[in-house]
């Protein structure tokens, strides 16, 4: 523990249980002296968001449905009631339909390609938008990626077209809020078991995939990339922005398979 992020407060969208990226970054937060505001999809996690808000002495815990405008319009106006102003927002929210998380790109339909796009990238300028009016004093904030945004992974298809848009998004919103002292950043994480990664084919073999060629020979855990993202949302990173930071075990950097990696 520490006091990094004493006299902060922020939101943290995209909590589903114990195992979400989100909640690895709140606990970082958290054990640094922030306040947090949670956010959940739907009233079915509801039940499992409120006790580990609480476990971290949250008790502003609201739903908010990123594909509908008056259910962020509640949540920020709630969070605004309650706090006046906010210096750091977690966007650790994607979705894409699953049937279309397998197979090829080129048979994405344009149903499926425009929901990835709005609740994967659209989402963090929407939320964006309602973070950045209550930030007064400058403010820091976050998105997830994935290397599937920059290059081919399997399977990834169209979360990986929209997270490239979200990359790009991250690039323009920090441009647009710099001159206010927000910035606006995202971690492109490693694959992580999570409820949102189960969607995706073949996730086994990602995962073993990024253990043997990547150079830390391992898998990253929330923690690293809760540790990571407090960086980003603190004041140690007070003159970075624009910036898409990779904690993967270094897998980006690899240009070839490790000759020694087992089979999988
Ligand atoms: P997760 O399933 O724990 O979290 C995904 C969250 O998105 C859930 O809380 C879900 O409720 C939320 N969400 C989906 N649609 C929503 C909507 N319409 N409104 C509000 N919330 C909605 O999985 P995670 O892996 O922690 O995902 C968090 C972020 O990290 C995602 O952007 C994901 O793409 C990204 N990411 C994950 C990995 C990985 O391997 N797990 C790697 C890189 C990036």
């Amino acid at each position: 523990t520490g006091t990094l992020m004493q006299g902060k407060r922020g939101v943290i969208m995209g909590v589903a249980n114990d195992r979400s990226i989100a909640w690895g970054i709140a606990r970082a937060v958290a054990a640094q002296g922030g306040e947090i505001a949670f956010t959940y999809q739907g009233e079915a996690l509801e039940k499992r968001v409120k006790p580990l808000a609480e476990s971290v002495g949250s008790s502003l815990v609201l739903p908010c449905d990123v594909a509908d405008d008056a259910s962020m319009d509640a949540a920020f106006d709630a969070v605004a009631k309650a706090w006046g102003k906010i210096d750091f927002l977690v966007h650790a929210i994607g979705y894409a339909d699953k049937q279309y998380l397998r197979g090829r790109y080129l048979d994405t339909p344009r149903a499926a390609f425009l929901q990835a796009m709005d609740i994967s990238c659209f989402s963090f300028v929407a939320v964006g938008q309602r973070a950045a009016a209550l930030m007064e004093a400058g403010g820091s904030l976050l998105t997830l990626s994935y290397l599937g945004a920059e290059r081919v992974t399997p399977h990834y298809n169209v979360m990986g077209v929209a997270k490239a848009a979200l990359e790009a998004s991250v690039r323009y919103m920090a441009t647009d809020l710099g001159e206010r002292g927000i910035r606006v950043n995202a971690i492109s994480a490693g694959p992580i078991k999570t409820l949102a990664a189960s969607g995706i084919g073949d996730f086994r073999y990602i995962l073993k995939w990024n253990q043997y060629n990547s150079p830390l020979r391992r898998n990253v855990t929330i923690e690293e990339v809760g540790g990571s993202g407090l960086y980003l949302l603190s004041d140690l990173a007070a003159g970075v922005t624009g910036e898409v930071h990779h904690v993967d075990s270094g897998y980006h950097i690899v240009g070839m398979k490790n000759p020694d990696a087992p089979d999988i």
